[in-house]
């Protein structure tokens, strides 16, 4: 062996590096930036909610001694998401990574599914994600520096289960994993990294409201269904979102990252 084995502990620092993540005032964009924070790395939010929900958001600063910004942003506006980019590499300086997490779904028949509804959510989840991705990479370009993106795909960027509507959603999705691909390909020569995780049901905001569009054994039904037989929590994805954006990463690109409780492969009715 020609090279000396490196200790794996400060492969995961995100100490004195900068990222940006969409979708942050709430749910699985909030876990991820308190992760970031905890792990020594600056964030700026840009969510459309004019501020952040969780009340924790003020406090990662102090806590973490890091720098964290809110910028109220709608990914959708063209406007509105350069000012909010323009405004977080002002504060931050630089921008090392990278995590678009704004999304919205619905569940009803396919044949229900309205021309707005499905313009809305591939405007958010799929246009929302590619411009800010966009900019994030220009920056990472010009710094010469690399950098890491992480998507957030789903399983519905994979597989159609029975008994969930969401088309437009997992064409959304779908899009969005095949996007880190094409990108994974084409900045590999610039040491810019992209993958994605493909989470299941997460207890959040968004599978609240997907609950409410069916009965309640339909939804109970829906948590059960993963072989690990429970919904997953936030915590559940914040690991291998820092893995991917951390150096103990720094040779994967156009990974993807299922955390289902093993629902990707099967249900545990054998579906
Ligand atoms: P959530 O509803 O709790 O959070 C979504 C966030 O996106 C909110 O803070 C919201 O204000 C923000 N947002 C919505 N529209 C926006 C816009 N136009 N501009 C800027 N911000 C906007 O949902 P979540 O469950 O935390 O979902 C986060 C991401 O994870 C989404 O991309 C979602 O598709 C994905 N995901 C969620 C699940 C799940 O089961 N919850 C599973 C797989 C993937």
């Amino acid at each position: 062996m020609s090279y000396q084995l490196e200790d794996v502990r400060p492969m995961f620092e995100l100490r004195k590096r900068n990222y940006i993540v969409t979708g942050g005032a709430q749910g699985i964009g909030f876990a991820v930036t308190r992760a970031i924070c905890e792990m020594g790395g600056n964030v700026a939010v840009m969510d459309i909610q004019a501020q952040p929900v969780d009340p924790e958001f003020n406090r990662l600063s102090e806590k973490f001694g890091v720098k964290t910004l809110y910028i109220q942003t709608d990914v959708t506006k063209e406007q509105d998401l350069n000012a909010g980019f323009a405004k977080a590499l002002e504060t931050l300086g630089s921008i090392d990574g990278l995590v678009p997490a704004a999304g919205i779904a619905i569940d009803k028949p396919f044949i229900e599914q309205t021309w707005e509804e499905f313009t809305r959510i591939q405007e958010i989840n799929v246009r929302g994600t590619f411009f800010i991705t966009q900019l994030a990479t220009k920056q990472m370009l010009k710094q010469g520096t690399g950098g890491s993106i992480v998507l957030i795909a789903s399983q519905s960027a994979h597989i159609g289960l029975p008994g969930y509507r969401m088309a437009a959603y997992n064409a959304s999705k779908g899009g969005v994993l095949m996007l880190s691909k094409a990108l994974a390909v084409e900045l590999a020569p610039h040491n810019i990294r992209v993958n994605t995780i493909s989470p299941g049901f997460v207890d959040s905001e968004m599978t609240k409201k997907v609950r409410d569009m069916k009965s309640q054994r339909e939804g109970e039904q829906m948590w059960m269904a993963p072989p690990m037989q429970r919904l997953s929590t936030q915590n559940d994805l914040t690991g291998a979102v820092v893995y991917l954006l951390s150096d103990a990463a720094r040779f994967t690109t156009a990974a993807d990252i299922p955390i289902t409780g093993g629902l990707h492969v099967g249900t545990i009715d054998g579906l």
